[in-house]
Formats: structure tokens, C-alpha cells, sequence
């Protein structure tokens, strides 16, 4: 395989690029000149080298600090322990916490499941259950599921809500979709603040 292909297949492996975009990137990645290239591989070791994933949220964070385990979202003492967000991906964590809505504390599933598949095995369940039963010891009283209001998303709300019901229940603890004048179609991580603001505004409890 040439180190054209080689690198196209690799490209080809991330999300949202297809095989031809692949090649191209390829090609611009291969006309590029060494420091281009230099910088490209040091950025890929850093971030390789010094990613981590948050213990208490499941976020990806940056430190080169062994000892640190949790990120800063995470460690602030100055976000609402009375309401837990759980969403996909950091990217929509990250548009949300732009919005300002919100000040509660996060949970990054890391995946979907797609609607052919009722199986939860690809999601943190139990992870997401302890950080349940541990800040429902600091006050949790709501946990929002802010997903996409795409068939994905839906079917992964409705998914994740059964697994979570008896947790919940035994301690008290409300779970609301995000309103639905986020219309459909509508993914979290391209929505703008007032969307943002409506929808968690709107939500209803499930
Ligand atoms: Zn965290």
C-alpha cells in the first residue's frame, strides 16, 4: 500500500469523512512542507501524551499531571450539584456551557446507539449510575438527557432513561428531555444560544 492510501485509510476512519475526502485530505497533507508536517505530528503526540479521561465525568482533558484525575469543570465548587447533564459528546457539552444556560455538573456518554439497536453495552451505564448515587449525596434532584433531537438521539434518550429509572427513583431524582421548540433535525452542537436557552427553558420531565 503507498503511503498515499495509507494515510487516506487512516483519515477515512474518522467521523464524517468519507473515503474521497480522505484522499483529498491526503494529498493536501502530502503537498504540505516539513514544518507543516513537524508541527501536525508534535500536536498528534501532545495530545496523545497528555489526554486523559475526566473519573468523575468521562471527559476528555488535557493535563500532564499524573496526578490529577478529574478536569476543571468537574473539580469547580462553584456549579449546581442539583442538576447533572448528560449528553454525547464534549463538543455539545462545550455548546451548551457557551450558552450560559446552565450551571450543573456534566456526563459524557461518549456514543449514541444507533436505532437498530436496543443494546446500551456501547454506553458507560454503570459509570453513569455511580456518579448518580454520588452526587445525589450532594443534592442532585434533576438529570437532564440533552441529545440531539434526531432518531439517534431520541432512541438513546429513551434507552438510557430505563436504566437509569431505578436510581432515580430511589433517590429522588427527576429525569427531563430537552424541549422540543428545538425542532427536529436539530443537533445540540450546531444549535445557537436562544435554541439552547428554549429548549432547556421548555424541558419536560419524563
Ligand atoms: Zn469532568
Amino acid at each position: 500500500m503507498s503511503p498515499l492510501s495509507k494515510l487516506s485509510e487512516i483519515l477515512s476512519t474518522l467521523p464524517g469523512i468519507g473515503p474521497r475526502h480522505a484522499e483529498r485530505l491526503a494529498y493536501f497533507i502530502s503537498a504540505k512542507n516539513g514544518a507543516f508536517i513537524n508541527n501536525f505530528k508534535k500536536a498528534l503526540e501532545e495530545v496523545h501524551a497528555q489526554g486523559k479521561r475526566c473519573t468523575a465525568c468521562r471527559a476528555v482533558f488535557y493535563s500532564t499531571n499524573p496526578d490529577i484525575k478529574s478536569c476543571l469543570l468537574c473539580k469547580s465548587k462553584n456549579r449546581e450539584n442539583g442538576l447533572l447533564i448528560v449528553t454525547d459528546t464534549e463538543i455539545n457539552r462545550n455548546s451548551i456551557e457557551k450558552s450560559g444556560v446552565t450551571n450543573g455538573r456534566y456526563f459524557i456518554l461518549g456514543n449514541t446507539i444507533p436505532m437498530t439497536d436496543a443494546d446500551a453495552s456501547r454506553l458507560p451505564i454503570s459509570e453513569l449510575i455511580n456518579r448518580i448515587k454520588e452526587l445525589s449525596k450532594s443534592g442532585l434532584q434533576e438529570i437532564i438527557l440533552a441529545f440531539s433531537y434526531t432518531p439517534e438521539g431520541e432512541h438513546t434518550g429513551e434507552v438510557l432513561k430505563k436504566k437509569i429509572a431505578n436510581v432515580c427513583k430511589e433517590n429522588k431524582i427527576k429525569i427531563s428531555n430537552l424541549g422540543r421548540g428545538f425542532s427536529a433535525g436539530m443537533e445540540v452542537e450546531y444549535s445557537d444560544t436562544d435554541t439552547l436557552k428554549h429548549a432547556f427553558k421548555n424541558r419536560f420531565h419524563l
